[in-house]
């Protein structure tokens, strides 16, 4: 049989990267390296090592990160087909540098209406006093209906798909060629995404993951990442990042590491089981409606097919119209299995009644919950979530 060459699958990218790095003695894993001062044989040696300070790996002070933040910045841009990636210590602070590196006072930045709660307020409460405006749109804008929103000004196109909490799936690849072509850069938060989602190929310029979710996966790290196509933009990150003194620690670092060698079975297991979880829901007569985009007869599923290989775990439900807010969180309180709290894409199941604010797109339902589908058994699940909609009535 001929050999046929091919690119290896995540899967198996994910345990080969980074692995038995030159000078570990044989160990399989990449070990941690803690530090702040970084030793140079000489001054000149120092003075070449200050001027890669903006480029991929630079190590010439431990805010620059080691060689433990740098191998977990290679995963992350393997993952999303990047170039470079920087490291920081929240999925919130890979939204905030970016804007800060690329938005200066007197630009306006466009943002979707269904972004993540801190990234709007971040828009809407800090860039103002920064003489940044800020315009809202309908995430299911097309390209049309938002060209008139661009001024001479904006420099950002934000977008994240789906949005938080509705679920609203965005036009990535009509809307950043919309950006590219008013000159304009496009961000994505790709969280929900992932491995799942391509954003270079779907023509985004800057992709922001919470590598606290699925990558690190544990629920016991906080970690985001800011991925890049282009060098260019790399610097331009790496200066904000260094000039506000951004980083993430080496011991966190290596526990994403770690995450990402199950990443891709996890990513597999918790996609199947929150489509089983969701197909049930939505046969329940309690529930109006399902808000997953994997879901045949969603809005945004024609989106999903075409731009996504996949999906994660995270979805909405939407109660019939006969119950109120108040029944959703009653539903939530008497769940026993899934936890109530933030975050997700961790090893857990978790609940949370619907939140967040829309200014210009439709409001979100209030009697919703959105669920994180976890590694427990479905049966298991669904059981919990039975006796939850029984005492709904
Ligand atoms: C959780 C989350 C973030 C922020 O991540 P943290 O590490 O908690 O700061 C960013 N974007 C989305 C979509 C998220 O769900």
């Amino acid at each position: 049989m001929d050999h046929v060459s091919r690119t290896p699958s995540l899967a198996t990218r994910l345990t080969q990267l980074e692995r038995t790095p030159a000078g570990g003695h044989g160990f399989v894993n990449p070990p941690v390296h803690r530090g702040s001062t970084v030793l140079q044989p000489d001054v000149a040696a120092r003075d070449a090592a200050n001027e890669r300070r903006l480029e991929p790996g630079a190590m010439s002070y431990g805010t620059q990160g080691g060689p433990t933040q740098h191998a977990l910045e290679r995963i992350v841009a393997d993952i999303e087909g990047g170039v470079a990636c920087t490291v920081v210590g929240t999925g919130l602070a890979a939204i905030s540098v970016p804007l800060m590196a690329f938005l200066r006072a007197g630009d306006h930045l466009l943002m979707a209406d269904s972004v993540y709660g801190p990234a709007r307020r971040l828009a809407a409460e800090v860039l103002p006093g920064f003489g940044v405006e800020t315009s809202f749109y309908d995430p299911c804008t097309t390209p049309e209906a938002l060209a008139p929103l661009f001024r001479p000004n904006t420099r950002v196109l934000y977008l994240e798909s789906p949005g938080s909490y509705g679920f609203e799936m965005q036009d990535v690849p009509a809307l950043a060629a919309l950006a590219r072509a008013r000159g304009a850069v496009s961000m994505i938060d790709n969280t929900w995404g992932l491995a799942n989602f391509q954003p270079f190929e779907k023509g985004c310029d800057v992709s922001i993951q919470a590598l606290t979710k699925y990558l690190g996966g544990h629920s016991d790290v906080l970690l985001g990442s800011v991925t890049v196509a282009d060098m260019a933009h790399h610097r331009t990150i790496r200066a904000m990042y260094g000039a506000l003194g951004h980083y993430a620690a080496p011991d966190d670092c290596w526990l994403a590491i770690r995450g990402a060698r199950t990443l891709a079975l996890r990513l597999k297991q918790q996609e199947a089981a929150a489509l089983e979880v969701a197909r049930w829901l939505q046969g329940r007569p309690q529930v109006a409606r399902v808000l997953h985009p994997a879901l045949p007869g969603d809005p945004g599923h024609a989106i999903w097919k075409r731009d996504f290989s996949g999906a994660c775990s995270l979805f909405g439900v939407v109660f019939q119209p006969r119950y109120t807010r108040e029944d959703a969180v009653r539903f939530v309180d008497g769940l026993k299995l899934f936890g109530i709290g933030a975050s997700w894409g961790g090893y857990e199941s978790l609940a949370l009644p619907m939140a967040g604010t829309r200014s210009v797109s439709p409001r979100l339902p209030e009697a919703a919950v959105r669920l994180h589908v976890g590694l427990e058994d479905v049966a298991d699940l669904l059981a919990d979530l039975d006796q939850g909609l029984a005492r709904l009535g």
